[in-house]
């Protein structure tokens, strides 16, 4: 066992949590400070096929005792984790700050008990499930909600606690033991959970969590033991994953990368959408859903431009810690080089930078907001997710051009719209192709409400009573009537 770090008097375990235990692995690999670049963090034990193997037999071992648990049971250790979620919500928040650089106010504030929030949401949510019954053809008919087995939730490195905890809930609730695989870029909130999870008292193996990068993900996947996988992340990644999962036909969900509009009409409150449209830089742009698309209607397009910067030119660049701080680092400088390298190759085609275009400072891990004027719709960085503080803009004369441009990349994960007009609300919400659209809002959610992405966004649907589906086998049980 590796001895325990200490971060900023957060005492950190860097390994596994299997079986209920701490596992080394004789290897590592180091996490580090996005906003303070040259503090390493830690070193976290680099999990491989021998790590995967041992957390699947921990899983499959833990799998028939907690399988039949009632969902009730099951709730007692899901509201007991999520007290101690809310009871360490500074440690865990100044964790996640500095490992991945989300602003430490509003992890405080509100995402450590929206994760606390997501073990208590499925916990209930499994308990009101009702099975369907009726007679039909001489026989009464019952749905009945089996669990599915040792499930693997792997997540990316934006968002990690809140997405880790969102995906976990409901294979736990469903009665599924669990693998979670965080990624390298941002491992550690997950290793203070690995603690959680011990205080909480859940029978060993229900609950694993394993450290690594792609050779141990690919083990996990490949396993047959693994009767379900629910993934966040990258479309090449889905892509492997998805053959793994195809090999040993296992149910796979997918939430993945977006393009989303932010649709402006002239009837909206142009001020609150340029304000929206601003706020996207939030978190330097590393978020799936964000409206990194901005089409505007030529009518409005000055005022809109003339809000728009004016609230740009109040967002402060700097640690996550301090309040004041409205765009984060961007996660690791391989992620800053890539987001460059779309602006470059903007550049170079002929797109318009029309504000910031660089790094914000040398050696540091931020790209200063930036908005680009596409030459035209096919331009890569119109077309391709880019992941960080980049937004484009466009503009379009009547509703049927703009949905048409809201709808032409391949993505659908998600859209926005502003408009003041409550008919064009419904219908045009309609058309925009997303998974998730609002109007006049954004990342408002509901979690009894379905999330995903259509066609290349993701496979599948989580949220609510369709990820407790997801998690189980569902069962038609027919009994003849009359017969017993
Ligand atoms: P990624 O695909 O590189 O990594 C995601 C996870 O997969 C990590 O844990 C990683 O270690 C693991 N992984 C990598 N190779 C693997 C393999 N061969 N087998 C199994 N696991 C493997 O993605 P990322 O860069 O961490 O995340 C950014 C992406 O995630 C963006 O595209 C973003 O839009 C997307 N995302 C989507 C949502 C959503 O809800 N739709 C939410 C957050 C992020």
């Amino acid at each position: 066992m590796r001895e325990r770090i200490n971060i900023d008097g957060v005492s950190v375990s860097p390994d596994h949590f299997i079986g209920g235990k701490r596992v080394s692995s004789p290897e590592t690999f180091e996490t580090r400070c996005p906003f303070e670049w040259e503090r390493k963090l830690a070193d976290v034990s680099l999990g491989d096929a021998g790590i995967a193997r041992q957390a699947v037999q921990a899983a499959t071992d833990a799998f028939p005792a907690w399988a039949a648990l009632s969902p009730k049971e099951r709730a007692v250790y899901l509201h007991r984790l999520a007290d101690l979620i809310e009871a360490n919500r500074d440690a865990l928040g100044l964790v996640e700050c500095l490992d991945m650089a989300m602003l430490l106010e509003s992890l405080q504030l509100r995402v450590i008990s929206r994760a606390a929030l997501n073990f208590r949401n499925y916990a209930d949510l499994a308990i009101e499930y009702q099975e369907r019954v009726w007679s039909s053809k001489g026989t009464k008919n019952r749905v009945i909600r089996m669990p599915a087995g040792p499930a693997l939730i792997i997540t990316p490195w934006n968002a990690p606690f809140m997405l880790s905890t969102w995906k976990c809930a409901p294979a736990l609730a469903a009665g599924n033991t669990v693998i979670l695989k965080p990624a390298d870029w941002s491992p550690l909130s997950a290793c203070l959970l690995g603690d959680l999870i011990a205080e909480a008292d859940f029978p060993a193996g229900v609950f694993n969590i394993v450290q690594g990068g792609a050779e141990l993900g690919n083990a996990l996947t490949s396993d047959p033991d693994i009767k379900r996988i629910s993934f966040t992340g990258s479309i090449p990644t889905a892509r492997v994953i998805g053959r793994n999962a195809a090999e040993n036909i296992v149910p796979f969900t997918a939430e993945l990368g977006g393009k989303s509009a932010l649709l402006v009409f002239e009837d909206a409150d142009i001020d609150a959408a340029a304000k929206k449209a601003a706020g996207q830089y939030d978190d330097s742009g590393q978020v799936c859903m964000a409206g990194s698309r901005l089409i505007v209607q030529e009518s409005v397009k000055a005022r809109f431009l003339e809000r728009f910067h004016a609230y740009t030119d109040q967002h402060v660049l700097g640690d996550s810690r301090k309040s004041e701080t409205t765009v984060s680092a961007m996660i690791h400088p391989i992620h800053v080089e890539r987001v460059l390298g779309f602006i470059d190759r903007a550049r170079a085609s002929g797109d318009e930078i029309v504000r910031g275009g660089k790094r914000w400072k040398e050696g540091a891990n931020w790209v200063e907001p930036t908005l680009i004027v596409p030459k035209g719709n096919e331009s890569e960085v119109v077309q391709n997710e880019v992941f960080g503080p980049v937004l484009t803009f466009q503009t379009f004369t009547d509703e049927a051009e703009g949905v048409a441009l809201a709808n032409s990349t391949v993505y659908g994960l998600s859209g926005i719209i502003y408009t003041g007009d409550a008919e064009r609300a419904e219908r045009v919400g309609r058309q925009v192709r997303g998974g998730t659209v609002w109007v006049n809002t954004f990342l408002v959610r509901d979690l009894t409400a379905p999330f995903g992405g259509i066609g290349v966004s993701g496979l599948g649907r989580e949220g609510g009573h369709y990820a407790l589906d997801f998690h189980s086998d569902l069962k038609t049980l027919q009994i003849l009537e009359g017969s017993c």
